[in-house]
């Protein structure tokens, strides 16, 4: 357990003043030159990035200049974002850090061996509000870059997120050995679902079937919607016989799914095409397996799990 020294707050008002703003006034007056210059310095240094990591990684950098510290951690729990530096253990000093209008996450800095002094937290109160700018900025970035990669109807992750993702498994799986499969699910006879009930009872059905994938994967496991009915989902540190009992299982719980809507009732299927990356295989060739055996499934009468012949590549 973390011993909590302190529990601070460092808030914006309304007009971006800065709440505590007469104790940093009083202490430039109070000729505390090298820790103005280290507040200015952490001012033009934060404005430096916009990724969230980095301006935490800086913000960590520049308050060692001023106070010991040895270890740092951020987290904002509505964008699910968590990062730590350092040791983050031992005696604790924490943030929460919001303005008036917004709450822009929780911090914490942490000391190994003694508590901090009432000195390093102030020195710390002035420096964290240096932080509320420059985080506000980051946050709005990520949000933005996290919708850039997301699929608006359903949650999963889009076509580009996909791209991007997949690219970076293939690389980690080849270069570390690990195992990596995919599925792509279609559902079976969509088409009918849209003529018969009209496309906004199919985008009903297309979310609860995203959030169903959601909750029969793993957490490691990431999904992304491929196009209108079809739906990838990558496993990393997964082979082939794993894969085969993870999409039938995923399978199984769709065909037992009732969607409901006001009266209406629907009962959907899924075929699934799996394959697992052979040895220096690519992204491209690895969907490309995994799409023909979903056609395979398809002509086997839907509703099924189809594995993929191995590439040629590995032959
Ligand atoms: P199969 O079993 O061969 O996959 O048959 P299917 O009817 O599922 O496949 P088909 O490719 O013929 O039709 C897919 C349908 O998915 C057609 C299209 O209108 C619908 N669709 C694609 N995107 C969306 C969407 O965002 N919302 C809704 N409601 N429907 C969509
Ligand atoms: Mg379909
Ligand atoms: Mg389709």
């Amino acid at each position: 357990m973390n011993a909590i020294s302190s529990a601070r707050i460092v808030d914006l008002d309304s007009e971006g003043l800065v709440k505590n703003h007469a104790r940093s006034t009083d202490a430039l007056h109070a000729g505390r030159h090298s820790e103005a210059l280290a507040l200015s310095r952490l001012s033009a240094v934060l404005q430096t990035s916009i990724e969230l990591s980095e301006i935490i990684s800086l913000f960590f950098r520049e308050i060692q200049r001023v106070v010991a510290a040895d270890g740092i951690s951020f987290e904002h729990t509505p964008y699910k974002f968590t990062y730590q530096l350092g040791t983050p253990k031992g005696r604790a000093s924490h943030y929460r850090i919001q303005t008036d209008s917004d709450y822009l996450g929780d911090l914490t800095l942490y000391r190994k061996s003694r508590d901090f002094t009432p000195c390093d937290l102030e020195k710390l109160d002035r420096m964290v509000t240096s932080l509320v700018f420059p985080l506000r900025n980051g946050l709005r970035y990520h949000e933005a870059v996290r919708a850039s990669l997301t699929d608006g109807l359903t949650g999963a992750g889009n076509r580009i997120g996909l791209d991007s993702i997949l690219s970076r498994e293939v690389e980690q799986a080849s270069r570390y050995n690990h195992p990596l499969s995919v599925m792509i699910l279609d559902l079976d006879f969509f088409k009918n679902i849209n003529d018969s009930h009209g496309h906004a009872v199919g985008d009903h059905v297309l979310k609860t079937i995203a959030g169903t994938i959601q909750n029969s994967s793993r957490n490691a496991d990431m999904i992304f919607r491929y196009g209108g009915e079809e739906f990838v989902i990558l496993l990393n540190k997964t082979d082939v016989a794993g894969a085969k009992i993870g999409a039938e299982r995923i399978r199984q719980i769709i065909e037992r799914t009732n969607i409901s809507l006001g009266a209406l009732k629907i009962k959907v299927t899924a075929s699934i095409g799996v394959a697992s990356l052979c040895h220096g295989e690519d992204r491209e060739s690895l969907l490309r397996r995994a799409d023909k055996a979903l056609y395979c499934a398809k002509h086997s009468g839907r509703n099924q799990v189809t594995l993929a012949e191995p590439s040629l590549a590995n032959a």
